[in-house]
């Protein structure tokens, strides 16, 4: 069989022809592109034209390189929203007169609890109101994978592995590591279920519900196969859905069967959002769960379909708090973690989901664009094939390099920090001193029409 040219050049490319790059290389080359990214946040040029797009505006991309690079909001870009005409860009805080805030300060708890069900399985919390959404070994690098990861055991928080197995290297940081479980099993094995304090069951994703997921195979090289049992340079398509589960007891067996591997691990259920989420998020919680994850549409990287994106799944914004009421009425809304993602870009974000009636956020395009993300939406391969030009969504062996761990690292420690003084910010000025007195508060909201008419 005659194999297409871009894997032959790929598996040459694995073989040698393109190797490490060199010191001299990879100085310049990083020091090009950070001094590049750090020029345009400050400033020193225009944003470029090509920039952006609705949801992440060039702003909003530049001003999250700024935050990533500082570890402050700045004050003249926006750093809160996007210009989509919808959801959270339509939505604001409804904030008491200036008299009554409450001074800025580290007090102001931001912290949530995860296991709600007081069921002597592990007592976990997180500092902050989100934790690193699934991005597998293969969609994104290993330099990417190790920044985040140990990025969230700074912020006593976690991210989860995505479906593509779980390189060794996360070992080191395994207590903030969620593993992930989903229908294409792949790198599912008893060791990483038992290392992972949560399990992540998914069971869609919100970008591309009923479409399952794609490698594409020159992105599936050596190392990746390996971790996925499969042989390099194939395709590796994860189907929707589980083709074991039709009911709330099938999932029930399924999360039997990771309670059987590791009794201690909380259980998280990730869903997108169809129109009866509120059924199956009451059945997750019956099943078991101690976290529901609902995805809505407006998530993943540049690799899912933009017309999947936009057309099929329900905005999470309508989700949460159909949910949340749901839950409510079932008088179960306390015993489970409503965790929100697909879409959620900044503090301002969280914090509104959080008012709908959310727990606490997913986020992953977020720590992308922290890292250096463009949203050019070349992440499944681009023109070379090989997968993002910047080093993050790609394997590619040279160019993984130009996302350097301990840079990385550093820029999403300084990002946390500024949205967390963001949602300080938010909350304060509703004269809250805990994060969990937003939860369901809609009352706070309120609708800007477009054209900013009220
Ligand atoms: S290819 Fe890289 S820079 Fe472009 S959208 Fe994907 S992750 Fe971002």
């Amino acid at each position: 069989m005659q194999l297409p040219q871009i894997l032959v050049d790929a598996y040459d490319a694995y073989k040698g022809k393109i190797v490490k790059p060199s010191d001299n290389l990879l100085h310049k080359t990083t020091g090009l592109l950070q001094n590049g990214m750090n020029a345009r946040a400050f400033g020193e040029y225009p944003s470029p034209e090509a920039l952006g797009d609705a949801r992440w505006t060039d702003e909003l991309i530049l001003s999250t390189w700024y935050m990533a690079e500082t570890g402050k909001v700045p004050s003249d870009m926006n750093f809160k929203t996007g210009k989509s005409d919808g959801g959270f860009d339509r939505l604001d805080f409804q904030f008491l007169p200036e008299e009554e805030w409450l001074e800025h300060s580290e007090e102001i708890d931001t912290a949530i609890p995860l296991n709600r069900r007081a069921d002597g399985k592990h007592d976990l919390g997180i500092d902050i109101p989100w934790y690193g959404g699934g991005m597998s070994y293969g969609s994104v690098s290993i330099n990417v994978m190790m920044a985040r990861a140990k990025n969230a055991k700074r912020w006593n928080s976690y991210m989860s592995t995505g479906e593509g197995g779980y390189p060794t290297e996360l070992y080191e940081v395994k207590e903030n590591v969620i593993t992930q479980v989903a229908t294409g099993y792949f790198g599912v094995e008893e060791e990483t279920i038992q290392a992972a304090p949560i399990v992540e069951f998914k069971y869609a994703q919100g970008a591309k519900p009923g479409l399952g997921g794609h490698l594409l195979a020159a992105k599936a090289g050596e190392e990746v196969a390996k971790l996925r049992g499969s042989v390099p340079f194939v395709s590796l398509f994860s189907p929707f859905p589980f083709h074991s589960t039709y009911s709330v007891e099938d999932h029930s067996k399924h999360l039997d069967w990771i309670e059987t591997v590791n009794p201690q691990a909380l259980l998280s259920v990730k869903v997108s959002t169809p129109h009866d989420v509120d059924m199956v998020a009451v059945g997750s919680y019956y099943a078991g769960a101690h976290i529901i994850h609902l995805d809505g549409s407006y998530g993943g990287t540049g690799a899912a379909p933009e017309i999947a994106k936009k057309n099929i799944a329900m905005p999470i914004e309508l989700a949460i708090p159909k949910v949340h009421k749901f839950l409510q009425k079932e008088g179960v809304r306390d015993k489970v973690t409503l965790i929100a993602s697909g879409g959620v870009r900044t503090a301002d974000d969280i914090a509104k989901a959080i008012a709908l009636g959310a727990d606490g956020c997913v986020l992953g395009t977020t720590d992308l664009v922290g890292m250096g993300c463009t949203r050019c939406a070349n992440c499944e391969g681009g023109p070379s094939g090989r997968g993002c030009p910047w080093g993050l969504t790609t394997t590619d062996i040279e160019l993984q390099e130009w996302v350097q761990q301990d840079w990385a690292e550093m820029r999403l420690d300084n990002l946390y920090k500024a949205m967390q003084w963001r949602l300080r910010d938010i909350l304060r000025k509703l004269a809250m001193d805990d994060v969990s007195q937003l939860r369901g508060r809609t009352d706070l909201l309120r609708y800007i029409g477009k054209e900013g008419v009220e």
